[in-house]
């Protein structure tokens, strides 16, 4: 599904929406350029899930854990880390047990990753961060693809 985001509030209103349809294992890639809203997204998420704390992207941490009654989310970027960094991160221990996983640039983890898991583009438009953001939410698995069905009447 695709859709247009005007503010930083409705990024954070949609990933409220998208909390809604996750279950506790899900794992959500984050992929877009610096500024384009992935950890504004993931804010959105964890308040839907009932987090009330700050929500900014790990730096000096490798990863954020935000725990609430609702669900435990794991929130890692791998901007600055290298291969071998990913690979130290002991990411078995968090995916598929230990709640929600968000991960922004997954691309810097390829290979490391599981293939499953709900794909989210943030695209700027004309390249101006000053305009909407294209969002792209796609899965290849049916099981994501439900969850994108669930969250389209949502939205
Ligand atoms: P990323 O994690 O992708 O690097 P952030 O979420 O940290 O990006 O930052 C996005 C920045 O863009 C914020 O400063 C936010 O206020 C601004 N912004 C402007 N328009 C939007 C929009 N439509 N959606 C999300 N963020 C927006
Ligand atoms: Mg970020």
């Amino acid at each position: 599904m695709e859709l247009f985001i005007y503010s930083e509030a409705e990024m954070e209103e949609l990933g409220e929406k998208i909390a809604r349809v996750l279950d506790l294992n899900d794992l959500v890639y984050l992929i877009g350029e610096l500024g384009a809203g992935k950890t504004t997204l993931v804010r959105g998420i964890a308040r839907g899930r009932g987090y009330k704390g700050r929500v900014t992207s790990p730096t000096f941490t490798l990863m954020n854990v935000y725990s609430t009654e609702h669900a435990q989310i794991n929130h890692f970027d791998f901007y600055r880390l290298n291969y071998d960094e990913i690979c130290d991160l002991g990411l078995e221990d968090y995916l598929d047990r230990k709640g929600i996983s968000l991960i922004e640039w997954p691309q810097v983890g390829q290979g490391l990753l599981p293939e499953e898991a709900l794909f989210i583009n943030i695209g700027l438009v004309d390249d101006d961060y000053d305009r909407e953001r294209k969002v792209s939410i796609m899965a290849q698995s049916k099981e994501y693809q439900e969850k994108i069905k669930e969250l389209q009447k949502l939205c």
